[in-house]
């Protein structure tokens, strides 16, 4: 028996994305998102949000110079082949 509710789920779905619950947690809130296709829509939606903020992210960090060369390079590359 699962004590995870819609209300429940969604309030630890943050943290059940960044995995910080604790295991029981983690399983019964999976558990719900696999059972609940209105769960299951809006993790789905979450864990993309959080995906395209790690790619925007990293893409900050790396310099706009390095990113230009490597942009060269793989263009001299398709050039070779
Ligand atoms: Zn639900």
């Amino acid at each position: 028996m699962s004590g995870v509710d819609c209300v429940k789920a969604m309030t630890n779905l943050d943290d059940y994305l960044k995995r910080e619950l604790t295991p029981e947690l983690m399983v019964e809130v999976r558990q719900h998102i696999e059972r609940c296709r209105e769960c299951f829509e809006h993790a789905r939606f979450e864990e993309n949000f959080l995906i395209m903020l790690e790619t925007r992210a990293s893409r900050e960090t790396c310099p706009g110079k390095l990113r230009a060369r490597i942009l060269a390079l793989l263009r001299a590359e398709a050039e070779d082949h």
